[in-house]
């Protein structure tokens, strides 16, 4: 499939930002940095140098221009005609990472391995669920990512955001309305980011919890293919695999996606799958799934842009 382009905003966006320190790019791939390694390009990719750069940047755009925010792209379908306007991706300015006595601080670009690993190092229990979760900081925030009976509000303090109009809010863990991989924060606001409680712990113990983690997944979760994690969130009182199942999907294939055989809730992009034969397998599964159990699944995974034309 030929990549679509879209009309080149980057000379009118660096003229009405003088002041813009992050980095600009026209038609920016964004399949090489999604773990499903599908979709189109980014009309606009910006990586913004700091906090306050990105806090200028949305101040300043075209009220207009549509914003995308992603992070490491574990959860996430680009569609296969790309995302129109800016695409927001945190970097280099937002991996800091810090400890203080048993709280950690963290830029919305670390990746939550780094954080469990830092946990780890200081001595510092409650964050190894962590380890399970292949994203950034930003993105379990705005999922409130969880694994392994650990999840994001249990171990948030605060965290830092940035509006559509480049108002930046310090927010707590009740501002966050936290529920099952979701959070009620406005859709608006980019996580720049965040504080994390630990408790003082054995760092054997900790230690041997991660590793516990690490071959857990290894053993249940296709890691090592090109996927989305958790296709859909699990119904009320439902496991979504277990329904997956029922409904005779396992390894069921569309075109070059399937549904991975060893968790049925994982879809796969075999190599050389479209963006919308991955979305369409889903939907198939969906489909089958209301048929079989009259449940209707959720997407837990993310959509973005537009179909191919
Ligand atoms: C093999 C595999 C295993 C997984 N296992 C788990 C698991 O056990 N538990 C679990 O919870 N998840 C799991 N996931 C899913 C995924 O890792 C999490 O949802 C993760 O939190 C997504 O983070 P990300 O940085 O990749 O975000 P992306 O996938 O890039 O984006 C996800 C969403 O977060 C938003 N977002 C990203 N950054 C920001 C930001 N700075 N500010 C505001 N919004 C932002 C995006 O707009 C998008 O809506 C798994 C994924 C894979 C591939």
């Amino acid at each position: 499939m030929t990549a679509p382009t879209f009309p080149d905003l980057v000379p009118d966006l660096a003229a009405k930002l003088p002041e813009l320190r992050g980095r600009l790019t026209a038609n920016a791939p964004l399949a090489d940095i999604t773990w499903f390694r599908v979709g189109g390009p980014a009309q606009v990719l910006f990586q913004p140098a700091d906090e306050a750069d990105l806090a200028y940047a949305l101040a300043h755009l075209p009220a207009a221009l549509p914003v995308t925010v992603i992070g490491l792209g574990s959860n996430l379908i680009v569609r296969d005609g790309g995302v129109p306007g800016l695409v927001i991706r945190l970097g280099k300015g937002f991996s800091d990472i810090s400890v203080d006595g048993t709280r950690i601080t963290a830029g919305a670009g670390v990746p939550d391995v780094k954080v469990a690993r830092t946990a780890a190092d200081a001595g510092l229990a409650g964050l190894a669920f962590l380890r399970g979760i292949p994203g950034a900081v930003g993105g379990a925030l705005r999922m409130n990512g969880g694994a392994y009976g650990g999840e994001t509000k249990d171990a948030l303090v605060s965290a830092r955001a940035v509006d559509r109009a480049g108002r930046i809010h310090v927010l707590t863990l009740a501002d966050m309305g936290f529920t099952y991989r979701h959070s009620a924060v406005p859709e608006d606001f980019i996580f720049t980011r965040a504080t994390f409680q630990g408790t003082p712990g054995d760092a054997a113990a900790i230690q041997a919890e991660m590793d516990r983690i690490t071959s857990s997944r290894e053993a249940t979760q296709p890691i090592k293919s090109r996927t989305g994690g958790s296709t859909f969130k699990n119904p009320d009182g439902h496991k979504a695999w277990q329904l997956v199942d029922a409904a005779g999907c396992r390894g069921l294939v569309m075109g070059r996606a399937q549904v991975s055989e060893m968790h049925t809730n994982f879809l796969l992009n075999l190599g050389g799958a479209t963006a919308a034969e991955i979305e369409g397998l889903g939907e198939e599964v969906r489909r089958r799934v209301r048929e079989t159990s009259g449940v209707t699944l959720e997407w837990e995974i993310k959509r973005i842009g537009l179909p191919a034309a």
